[in-house]
């Protein structure tokens, strides 16, 4: 905190695509997608415009005992997203039933379907880490409700992050984030992260033949009375340091919470909406998970907004009369805001409109490509990537994996030496982020893997 406050902060006042211009006049590259959540890039028309329009009929009413039709809209369109996931489904769902529509009340009525393992709920909330509270409590109050009430704890994973409130630090498991915060939080049990560059259990992929899920299992099986759900970030663990795992392994997990009768949930809070190539991480494992926590890049990076969509049977469990207080007793203030709402609907339409998703590989194979030389600098150890997220861990011995000690601030240089030159990144320790908005071009792509190898090359030889 000293030193930042000895800097001099970049004051940023524009914004146009790919750059941010700061109060000096200055452009930048926006290599993080302002914290990973710019989609089709800073002033998109399509989405200042819903602002607006939403603008001049209304900006907020509450989604406590009222709705609004940018809710109802976002909610539909969410729900056709993540039938996709369910279309894949997970291996103990019974047999698909015939699609059906109708149902009494809910927002997402109209595409109500009545198998119990299909994502069909959305409930709102303003930002990642309430998506994350929302996951937990729902998973909570689930079994309570199934009077199974032992089953009050959860299952996280080392290296994860899912957030900043006391919930979601709670189920973190990165040690300089959330240490300190130890005597505040609830107990929750550990797996192995799966960071195959520095494996827990001194393993090789594929030879290990996922090992760390076996460890998983073995957690599992001692608790699984007492877990109510898992939360993981699927693919790619973010603020652990873009941690990709295994091919697999998304899929075991998935296997091993219904063999364990353990919720699944899945924090797609920075994979979701394009990051990792697909419109959501499980995509890559077909895998459906019981409860999805949705925010970031939701709304194209425009404002906080966050949904968390959970399966038909979980919804059921908290059905009964009024006596019963069966409700989920959880709103804030801003949830599903009319705005935020308008901003999320138009940037899913665009990702259709202009086949985002699609026009994305070919610029993943250009990042590879710009990463693969970044991979043979006497001081990169590891360079992770899927989609656009990217990872690159410097080392002080290559050879030996030696990390650099926090205090050389080795990525904090490499990021201040980028900024010289036209780029924002901001490293996560030792490693440097990359995850630029899925509309960056060609040229700008080039661009932000040149900076960042030159940075990385000034500082470190
Ligand atoms: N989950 C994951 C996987 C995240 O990466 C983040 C934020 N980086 C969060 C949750 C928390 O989101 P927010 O900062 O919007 O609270």
């Amino acid at each position: 905190m000293k030193e930042w406050a000895e800097e001099t902060p970049i004051i940023i006042t524009e914004g146009c695509g790919s750059f941010l211009k700061d109060i000096s006049g200055r452009w930048y590259l926006d290599g993080i997608a302002s914290i990973w959540v710019t989609v089709h890039g800073h002033r998109k028309k399509e989405i200042d415009n819903a602002i607006k329009s939403q603008i001049d009929k209304i900006s907020h009413s509450t989604l406590l005992g009222l709705t609004h039709p940018p809710a109802i809209k976002l909610a539909e369109k969410l729900i056709k997203l993540v039938r996709k996931l369910e279309v894949m489904g997970h291996e103990s769902n019974p047999p698909l039933p015939p699609f059906t529509k109708g149902g009494q009340g809910g927002i997402t009525n109209a595409l109500r379907i009545t198998h119990y393992a299909l994502l069909t709920r959305v409930f709102y909330s303003d930002n990642g880490s309430t998506a994350v509270e929302i996951g937990l409590k729902v998973a909570f109050q689930y079994w309570q409700h199934k009077g199974i009430k032992r089953k009050k704890r959860f299952l996280s994973l080392n290296n994860a992050y899912h957030g900043d409130t006391i919930g979601a630090v709670s189920v973190g498991g990165i040690d300089i984030f959330h240490n300190i915060f130890s005597p505040l939080l609830f107990k929750s049990y550990k797996a192995p992260s799966p960071y195959c560059y520095r494996c827990e259990f001194a393993k090789k992929f594929p030879s290990c033949k996922l090992f760390c899920l076996k460890k998983m299992e073995q957690v599992m099986q001692k608790h699984h009375q007492e877990i109510a759900g898992l939360i993981i970030e699927p693919i790619m663990q973010g603020a652990g340091g873009m941690i990709v795992s295994p091919p697999g392994y998304l899929k075991g997990v998935r296997k091993l919470c219904d063999k364990y009768n353990i919720l699944m949930i899945a924090d797609e809070v920075a994979t979701g909406f394009g990051r990792t190539g697909k419109m959501f991480a499980c995509e890559h494992e077909k895998v459906s998970p019981d409860i999805l926590c949705l925010a970031k890049g939701i709304t194209g990076g425009y404002l906080p907004l966050a949904a968390t969509i959970t399966t038909e049977k979980i919804y059921n469990a908290f059905l009964g009369e009024f006596k019963d207080l069966k409700t989920f007793f959880h709103g804030h203030t801003y949830t599903g805001n009319q705005i935020a709402c308008a901003a999320a609907v138009a940037n899913l339409e665009i990702f259709k409109k202009e086949k985002t998703l699609k026009t994305m590989q070919k610029k993943i194979e250009i990042l590879k490509k710009g990463l693969f030389k970044i991979t043979e600098l006497p001081h990169v150890g590891d360079v992770r990537q899927k989609g656009f997220m990217v990872g690159i861990e410097l080392v002080k011995d290559k050879k030996t994996k030696e990390p650099y000690p926090t205090g050389e601030k080795i990525g904090w240089k490499v990021c201040c030496k980028a900024r010289k030159k036209g780029l924002i990144i901001r490293p996560l320790g030792n490693v440097i982020v990359l995850m630029p908005p899925l509309s960056i071009s060609n040229q700008e792509l080039k661009r932000l893997v040149e900076i960042t190898a030159e940075a990385i090359r000034e500082v470190t030889e």
